[in-house]
């Protein structure tokens, strides 16, 4: 009898001794970004000497990994201060016009915000990061899947849908606001049916291939619209089908 309570101790003694190793907490190292330098310095020399202001655009732009829009042939050129092709004819739009246009749209945290021509999806990440809810429509339905796919992948909340976005998004109105990236010849009169009063419309408007101006209006009180000129832009032109690839 002594001797099992003698084995039945050593055994307990032992069990109490084992070390159980209690997980060491090591931080997730945050992904090396080869780009983050480049990326400051496109807000730095490009954007800001612009005069673009509103600090929740250019902290967008100092986050958002443009890198991962362009084509993997376009990778260098991510951070250089012009369009850059992404197939189907269509471009990535200039860093200065995604930062422009978006403090133009004068958004509030939590904004609800059509886009028109989803292309790449940068410009819906930048909202998307600024704290919006955002829906973006692409008319090239290989361009919207490609896009949406992106855009889940690097964690942005964005409902896309491929279809013509000259009828915009009725489900989902009203809008805050209103940010068309390709150019109509005319203001697509759905568009201003889906903003809410005080709502604004950013879009890009003249001849197909031509420069054409930039236009902010506003939703005023009675349904009347105030236009302000922006500048002149050159975007791809708004079309009614999907052009082939
Ligand atoms: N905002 C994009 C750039 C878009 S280029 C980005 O950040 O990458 C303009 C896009 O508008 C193109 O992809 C083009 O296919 C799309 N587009 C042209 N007409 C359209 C329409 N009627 N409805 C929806 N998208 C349209």
């Amino acid at each position: 009898m002594r001797w099992l309570a003698c084995v039945m101790l050593i055994v307990w003694l032992s069990a109490c001794s084992t070390v159980t190793p209690t997980p060491v907490a090591t931080p997730l190292a945050a992904p090396f970004d080869q780009f983050a330098e480049e990326r400051e310095r496109m807000v730095d020399d490009q954007i800001i000497p612009q005069d673009v202001t509103d600090p929740t655009v250019l902290q967008a732009m100092r986050r958002v990994p443009r890198h991962e829009f362009v084509p993997p042939e376009y990778l260098g050129q991510s951070y250089e201060n012009h369009p850059l092709p992404i197939g189907y004819g269509q471009t990535i739009s200039q860093p200065f016009i995604v930062a422009y246009m978006s403090e133009n749209l004068e958004l509030k945290p939590g904004d609800r915000v059509l886009e028109i021509g989803t292309g790449s999806g940068y410009q819906a990440a930048i909202l998307a990061d600024m704290g919006m809810e955002v829906y973006s429509i692409e008319i090239v339905p290989e361009l919207a899947a490609e896009a949406e796919a992106r855009l889940k992948r690097l964690g942005y909340e964005v409902q896309v849908r491929a279809a013509d976005g000259y009828y915009g998004w009725p489900e989902a109105a009203p809008f805050d606001a209103i940010i068309v990236t390709a150019a109509p010849d005319h203001v697509p009169q759905p568009l201003i049916e889906q903003l809410k009063p005080g709502g604004q419309l950013v879009v890009p408007i003249g001849p197909v291939g031509a420069i054409q101006t930039l236009w902010q209006f506003t939703l005023e009180a009675g349904d009347q619209l105030t236009a302000r000129n922006l500048g002149e832009v050159r975007f791809v032109p708004f079309t009614r089908s999907a052009p082939s690839p």
